[in-house]
């Protein structure tokens, strides 16, 4: 494809109410030097829709007991090998604190599916942190019925964050024994419904995935215009059934936090943890110039840190430090760090924007 064609196709799909398969995949296979015209086209969406500062979240990973058996997941009930944890209330107020102590004003509090959670019990946490700090509160805990997540959405939870990992029914259902895309579907439209923000994404690098996989899932996530969208490389953990496949890669995930932007305008894209867990800081410093807005720090306790391990984690750093850093790269890139929640940008009027 020449450099005209490229932006054509590019002009094409950023225009277009739901964008033609055919031209995803054209753009996902652009050599290294042909996706620079996509990667500027959607660093230039991303300064229009979301503007140039960069939101950030705390998490809290709450629990790595686990019910579901996913391949890629180091915390899938079938390994054996990891010793499990549950945070108290106590300690996770203590994380709270820390976070709003940094004046990051939203905690994500992620978990595995833990059985031994009570709904009611995470609907009274949600209260006291509601409570006691001006904060949002994003929940990732996995699939249940839509009366849980109406409790917790009552007890004032926002925001919710449930990747769809892939949309292809077949690779869906064979990385994800006794669970199905139907379902997940169902939880995305309850979040949906009950009033949460919602958030999505997708996994890059499973094995059998193709563009046209990947097309798919931007399909789906134009459809469903969600607030978030989370996509980073599978990371291979030796204790699960794909510990011999290759991570994702990473000019793949450039492209999709590309395409994502460009599909998806004003959604909040971060620059995720598996970006950085396998290509460090200069992974996160790209992931934020191809489109990505958002950044995420981690608040789990030291002592459970590596516990929390859905793929292999590099050794922890302090939050003190991650959050200097990420002032550093900020000013690197002329950016700045925007300690506000980062509320869904819904309602903004959108404007035609063309790139010559
Ligand atoms: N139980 C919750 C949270 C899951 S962990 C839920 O189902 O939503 C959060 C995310 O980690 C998952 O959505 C998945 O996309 C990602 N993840 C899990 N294992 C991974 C791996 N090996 N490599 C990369 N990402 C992984």
């Amino acid at each position: 494809m020449n450099p005209k064609e490229t932006q054509l196709i590019i002009n094409r799909v950023y225009n277009s109410a739901l964008p033609e398969p055919g031209d995803l995949v054209k753009l996902l296979n652009l050599d290294y030097a042909a996706s620079r015209s996509l990667f500027v086209f959607a660093d230039q969406v991303r300064e229009r829709f979301v503007g140039d500062e960069i939101l950030i979240r705390g998490i809290v990973e709450v629990s790595n007991y686990c019910r579901n058996n996913c391949a890629y997941c180091g915390l899938n009930r079938g390994n054996l090998q990891l010793p499990r944890y549950r945070l108290s209330e106590a300690e996770i107020m203590e994380c709270v604190g820390r976070i709003y102590e940094t004046g990051i004003k939203t905690v994500v509090m992620q978990s595995g599916e833990d059985e031994g959670f009570d709904p009611r019990w995470l609907a009274s946490l949600i209260k006291r942190i509601k409570h006691k700090y001006n904060l949002a509160i994003t929940l990732s805990v996995g699939e249940t019925s839509r009366e849980n997540y109406r409790l917790w959405k009552f007890a004032g939870a926002e925001r919710f964050l449930m990747k769809i990992e892939t949309t292809d029914r077949d690779l869906y259902q064979s990385l994800h024994p006794g669970m199905s895309l139907q379902n997940r579907v169902r939880c995305l439209h309850n979040h949906d419904e009950l009033g949460y923000q919602t958030g999505s994404g997708c996994m890059i690098g499973l094995p059998g995935q193709t563009p046209m996989t990947l097309a798919s899932d931007l399909q789906f996530f134009k459809k469903m215009d969600f607030d978030m969208l989370g996509i980073g490389p599978f990371i291979p953990h030796p204790e699960t059934p794909l510990g011999n496949i290759p991570a994702g890669n990473m000019e793949t995930v450039y492209k999709m936090l590309a395409l994502a932007r460009i599909v998806s305008r004003r959604t909040h894209l971060p620059a995720t943890t598996a970006v950085s867990t396998l290509s460090g800081r200069e992974a996160t410093r790209t992931a934020l110039q191809v489109g990505a807005n958002v950044v995420m720090i981690n608040f789990t306790p030291e002592k459970y840190h590596h516990l929390y391990e859905i793929y292999p984690r590099r050794k922890g750093v302090s939050e003190w430090e991650e959050l200097s850093d990420l002032e550093n790269i900020a000013m690197e890139l002329g950016r700045k760090v925007n300690y506000s929640k980062g509320d869904a940008i819904k309602n903004v009027k959108e404007y035609g924007f063309a790139v010559n």
